[in-house]
Formats: C-alpha cells, sequence, structure tokens
C-alpha cells in the first residue's frame, strides 16, 4: 500500500516536472500554454507518446522524432529531478505513520510541493538566462502566503504566522537590499531581493538564516572551484539564484538538522 502510494507522488513529480519544463520554456518564448509543444527546431508538434516523462527521451535517445535535433538533457533531469523531489518532500513530511495525515498535513505537503517547483523554474532560468522572473515571484509570494496562513489557521496560530511571515520576509528581502544599495546593483539584481522575500516566506525563523548560510557557502565553494578549473574568471557573473533555490529547498528537508549541527559544532569547541 505504501510503495503503491510513493509510485505514484513519483509519478505525480515526473509530469509536473514535464509541465515546468514546458513553462520554463513558454516563459522565456512568450508562448501561450494552451498551444500544443513543439519541436524548438522543426517545428513538428509533438505527439504524447513522445511526451512521456524521462521514458521518451530514452526511447528517442534524446532526440526529435522528426528532424533528429538534440533535445536538451534539461528536460529529463528535471522531470526526473521533481518526481525525487516530490517523494522526498513527502518522506520527510511524514517519516513515520500516514495516521497523522488530516488537513494541516494537507497544506504542509502542497506548500512543499510548490515551493520545490518554483525553485526549479528559478534554478533553470537563472542558470540558462541569468534572470528571476517577476512573473514568478509575484504569483509565489501570494500563493506561498495563503498556504502560510491556511495552515496556522489550522493548526489554531493564524496571528502568529501572519506575522513571521512578513517579519520572515522582509528579513530575506533586506538582506539582498542592503547589498543592493551599497553596490548600486553591482552584485545583487533586483529578483535576488525578491526570491530572498520569498525565502522568508517559505522557510520562516531561523530556516530563512540557514538557507543564506547555506547559499553563500555553497556559492564560494563551488565559484572557487570553477575558477581554479578554469570554467569562470574573477568577477564573471554567478546566477546566484542557482544557490538560494537549492539552499531553499535543503533547508526546508533539512533545516532542524543544519541547526542542530551548527549549535552542537558552537557549543563543543
Ligand atoms: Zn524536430
Amino acid at each position: 500500500m505504501v510503495y503503491l502510494l510513493f509510485t505514484f507522488i513519483f509519478t505525480l513529480g515526473l509530469m509536473i516536472g514535464s509541465f515546468l519544463n514546458c513553462l520554463i520554456w513558454r516563459l522565456h518564448t512568450g508562448e501561450g500554454m494552451m498551444d500544443r509543444s513543439r519541436c524548438p527546431k522543426c517545428k513538428h508538434k509533438i505527439s504524447w507518446y513522445d511526451n512521456i516523462p524521462v521514458l521518451s527521451y530514452l526511447f528517442l535517445l534524446g532526440k526529435c522524432r522528426h528532424c533528429k535535433e538534440g533535445i536538451s538533457w534539461q528536460y529529463p533531469v528535471v522531470e526526473f529531478v521533481t518526481g525525487v523531489l516530490f517523494l522526498l518532500a513527502f518522506m520527510v513530511e511524514f517519516p513515520i505513520d500516514f495516521e497523522i495525515l488530516n488537513l494541516t498535513s494537507f497544506f504542509i505537503i502542497i506548500k512543499s510541493w510548490f515551493v520545490i517547483s518554483v525553485m526549479i523554474i528559478v534554478f533553470i532560468y537563472d542558470l540558462r538566462w541569468y534572470l528571476i522572473l517577476d512573473r514568478v515571484m509575484i504569483p509565489s509570494f501570494i500563493i506561498v502566503f495563503l498556504l502560510n496562513l491556511a495552515s496556522g489557521y489550522l493548526s489554531g496560530n493564524l496571528v502568529e504566522i501572519l506575522w513571521k511571515s512578513l517579519i520572515c520576509g522582509i528579513i530575506g528581502g533586506s538582506f539582498f537590499l542592503i547589498q543592493f544599495l551599497i553596490s548600486k546593483g553591482k552584485w545583487i539584481g533586483g529578483g535576488d531581493i525578491r526570491l530572498g522575500f520569498l525565502m522568508g516566506l517559505v522557510l520562516l525563523w531561523p530556516g530563512v538564516i540557514i538557507a543564506l548560510m547555506l547559499a553563500y557557502i555553497s556559492g564560494a565553494i563551488i565559484s572557487v572551484f570553477l575558477i581554479m578549473i578554469g570554467k569562470k574568471k574573477w568577477g564573471s557573473q554567478v546566477p546566484f539564484g542557482i544557490f538560494l533555490s537549492t539552499a531553499t529547498i535543503v533547508t526546508m528537508f533539512w533545516g532542524q538538522v543544519l541547526a542542530d549541527w551548527y549549535l552542537n559544532l558552537i557549543l563543543v569547541t
């Protein structure tokens, strides 16, 4: 029974991943969501059997059926990663048994899945086009805020969650706003400020601080590594959104574990 549920959630994640790929592409090109997907090169409409998450990519050996143009690795990777993260979110939120499944946990898991989807869009879009879109950020503020309020209302601390969300959002946003003002917009883009605000809404306290630390540490390590292997130069642009989005997902899953580990480290030494 449990495995049936896991298979269902993983499949749901694969399908949402496929939708995210399509959404990312259409956010970029400005096409409507209702049009059928087409091969970007030969413009052939893509049939449903060539649009099955991960499997179609493998059957087609990563090439368009009609013109043999290579299909980006982004497609199967995003689908697979979304599937894995959806399942992981469920297992992290409900590790022991499903007796506790109720309306509050429903809102918690919907929030996790929503945040995963948004962060995947941020990651891919920033990696490919160095941009964090307002068209993604602003609807996300509203949806995450409402999901916070819903779970706050159900657990009887609506007012507390309301204030926590706003204050943590402002903490996350102002962290980048200060750097934006000091550097006159050279280090940080407006998109980072809005992503910081969203991270605050999602992770609350102390999650927002943990995620920012995590993003800076991993960003620094990977940048130095890329410079060392000659892939980047000092001062070249780094899409920081990829670190912020990854840190948000990691903190959402393991924020408490990381906080405990860090406190232990300080207390021991
Ligand atoms: Zn084609």
